[in-house]
Order: C-alpha cells, then sequence, then structure tokens
C-alpha cells in the first residue's frame, strides 16, 4: 500500500495537492475536514459538537476524529492506498494512526509537508473565503488556526522527521511546481 500523509498549515494547498495525487496515484482521499463539514451539513451527533469548534478555529476531540478516521480505513479494504489529508493534527492521531495501520499490515509511506511564507498563507485564506462559504476563512479565526497549528500540529512534524519519514514540498509558487516536488518525493517512497 502507499499512504501518504500530507500536512501543512491551513492554506498551505493540501486539498490542492491531495486531488492531484489521488488522480496520478489512486489513493482513497480521506480528508478529515471534509468529513467535519459532511457531518455538520448532515446534523449528526458528531456534526453538532464539531461544529462551534471548527468556527472558533479549535481542533475537534482526538477520539472523535481517531473513530472516524477508523471507520474510513476499515470501510476501504480494497484501497490501493490511502491519503490523509489535514489528519493527523496531533501526536495522539499520529500515533493511532501508526496502530491502525499496522493492525492492517501496513504503514504510512511518507509525510508530505507543506512549506509556504506566514503571510502568504493568509492571503490565500482570505481569497478562499470569498467563495468557500466556509465559516473559518476569516482573519480572526485564521489567526487562530495559525496558532493551533504551531502549538498542536508542528509537534507532529517532528513526530514524523524523528521517525524519518517528513518530506518537505516549499508552495509558495503555482500549483505545478509543487506538484513537480510532490511526485519526485512521492516516487522515492515507492
Ligand atoms: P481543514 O479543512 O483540514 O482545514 O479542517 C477544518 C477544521 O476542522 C480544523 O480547523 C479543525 O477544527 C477541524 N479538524 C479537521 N481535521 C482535524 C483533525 N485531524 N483533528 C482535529 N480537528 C480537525
Amino acid at each position: 500500500m502507499l499512504n501518504i500523509v500530507i500536512s501543512g498549515a491551513p492554506g498551505s494547498g493540501k486539498g490542492t495537492q491531495s486531488d492531484i495525487i489521488v488522480k496520478e496515484y489512486g489513493l482513497v482521499h480521506i480528508s478529515t475536514g471534509d468529513m467535519l463539514r459532511a457531518e455538520i451539513k448532515a446534523g449528526t451527533a458528531n456534526g453538532k459538537a464539531a461544529e462551534s469548534l471548527i468556527a472558533e478555529g479549535k481542533l475537534v476531540p482526538d477520539d472523535m476524529i481517531i473513530s472516524m478516521l477508523r471507520d474510513q480505513v476499515k470501510g476501504n479494504p480494497d484501497a490501493r492506498g490511502f491519503i490523509f489529508d489535514g489528519f493527523p493534527r496531533t501526536v495522539a492521531q499520529a500515533e493511532a494512526l501508526d496502530s491502525m495501520l499496522g493492525e492492517i499490515g501496513s504503514k504510512v509511506s511518507c509525510m508530505l509537508c507543506m512549506d509556504v511564507d506566514h503571510d502568504l498563507l493568509i492571503e490565500r485564506l482570505l481569497n478562499r473565503g470569498k467563495t468557500s462559504g466556509r465559516a473559518d476563512d476569516n482573519l480572526e479565526t485564521i489567526r487562530k488556526r495559525l496558532d493551533v497549528y504551531n502549538t498542536q500540529t508542528l509537534p507532529v512534524i517532528k513526530f514524523y522527521t524523528e521517525s524519518g519519514r517528513c518530506r518537505h514540498a516549499a508552495n509558495n509558487g503555482t500549483v505545478d511546481e509543487c506538484f513537480a516536488q510532490v511526485k519526485r518525493i512521492i516516487d522515492s517512497s515507492l
């Protein structure tokens, strides 16, 4: 299996690169943010619990996310591999992912970390907010999400770096320029 974790600050292009990776490598795309937005739209108990946290730019609890993730992995037994987008965002989630994939005899092939300059992240998120309809694409919440990323998600990058699985791709330029780097990284971990 080819299992890729794509990480990076909000607005770093994880979703855009994931869409291209899915087409190129035939992976199942699991975006925890998209899953949560679907739960909110459907009015489920998970959606109700997550809605205000997302609007405030905070993370939803690990146990909720991990159990949603487990359902997705178990629900795709024939997958050639997965791309995990926006997950793991805490070290507890990263450890849970390792054991979940271990249970099916697999592992994380590599973690792609998308690096984008801070001011460009804010500019991209504000632009996205004009059309995304997302409650969290406004300046106040963007700042909180970037704080949460620095405090809770940077340790995840460290976790993968220390286990030799983290690879960086710069994404200050075009989508194609970024994908050229991403493709080199993925092909070298096949
Ligand atoms: P995203 O679409 O990945 O930017 O996620 C939007 C929001 O959903 C985040 O700001 C969090 O509130 C929540 N969220 C998404 N993925 C996770 C996760 N792995 N752990 C906790 N909260 C998450």
